[in-house]
């Protein structure tokens, strides 16, 4: 999986039959900023919304991250999934997804547990556009306005077996 800046990526990827691309970039350029302020609220200056794509696939997904101390506060936007076969399948809806995790501290390392989330499902591009910038300013909000240490203190998956 390569990591693309926005800019240099294609929205194709993501909302395949995209015509006015402006409007919706837009909308992801704000986006990206609220995240990229929560980074630099944390200290820990981010990289905006990234495309995770695989080279040579016609589809990626388009998320933006903060983290600090093995806390992340991250927003994501891709295609619906096929249920069965476990991928792309053709949008609409588009999901939108918004975590807030601290990495797993427990012996057998299961990746990362998540404290807070929200997603939702849209139905056009712009739509899902603000699904983003929606998730990004909740990310923004609960990020300053919870201590940073209380996330850990709410992991209940806390040195699970
Ligand atoms: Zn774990």
């Amino acid at each position: 999986m390569e990591a693309i800046p926005l800019a240099e990526g294609d929205l194709r990827w993501v909302f395949p039959d995209l015509v006015e691309v402006d409007p919706v970039l837009a909308v992801l350029r704000q986006a990206a900023t609220r995240v990229e302020r929560l980074a630099g609220h944390l200290g820990r200056p981010g990289a905006g919304l990234v495309f995770d794509h695989l080279p040579g696939a016609p589809y990626a997904g388009l998320s933006a991250l903060a983290e600090f101390e093995e806390v992340a506060f991250r927003v994501h936007v891709a295609l619906p999934r096929d249920p069965h076969r476990n991928v792309p399948r053709s949008p609409p809806p588009w999901q939108v997804e918004g975590e807030i995790s601290v990495r797993c501290d427990a012996i057998r390392d299961c990746g990362r547990h998540e404290i807070e989330t929200v997603e939702s499902a849209h139905g056009t591009p712009l739509d899902a556009a603000n699904g983003v910038l929606s998730v990004a300013g909740w990310l923004f909000d609960r990020g300053t306005a919870e201590p940073h240490g209380s996330w850990r203190r709410r992991d209940v998956l806390s040195r699970h077996r």
